[in-house]
């Protein structure tokens, strides 16, 4: 994976809403990554201890995205 806008392949934040699973880049970009499932992104964002919000403005918010890797769950 790469961000199309900037080309960097870290520093995302995952964001897992319903059983798609959206990408957003440090430069703004944000996409669509069908190829991470939920299984995916609880291995990435490092199991069941990850913090649901009821939106992504409230979960960047709170995490002030500053991970590599942060996942957010909406649901
Ligand atoms: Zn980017």
């Amino acid at each position: 994976m790469m961000c199309s806008a900037c080309r960097a392949r870290r520093d995302w934040l995952l964001i897992n809403h319903g059983r798609n699973v959206w990408v957003r880049c440090r430069c703004g970009n944000q996409w669509l990554e069908p190829e991470i499932d939920r299984a995916d992104f609880d291995a990435l964002v490092g199991g069941p201890h990850g913090t649901t919000y009821p939106s992504v403005e409230a979960g960047l918010a709170a995490l002030g995205f500053d991970g590599v890797f942060v996942g957010i769950y909406m649901e």
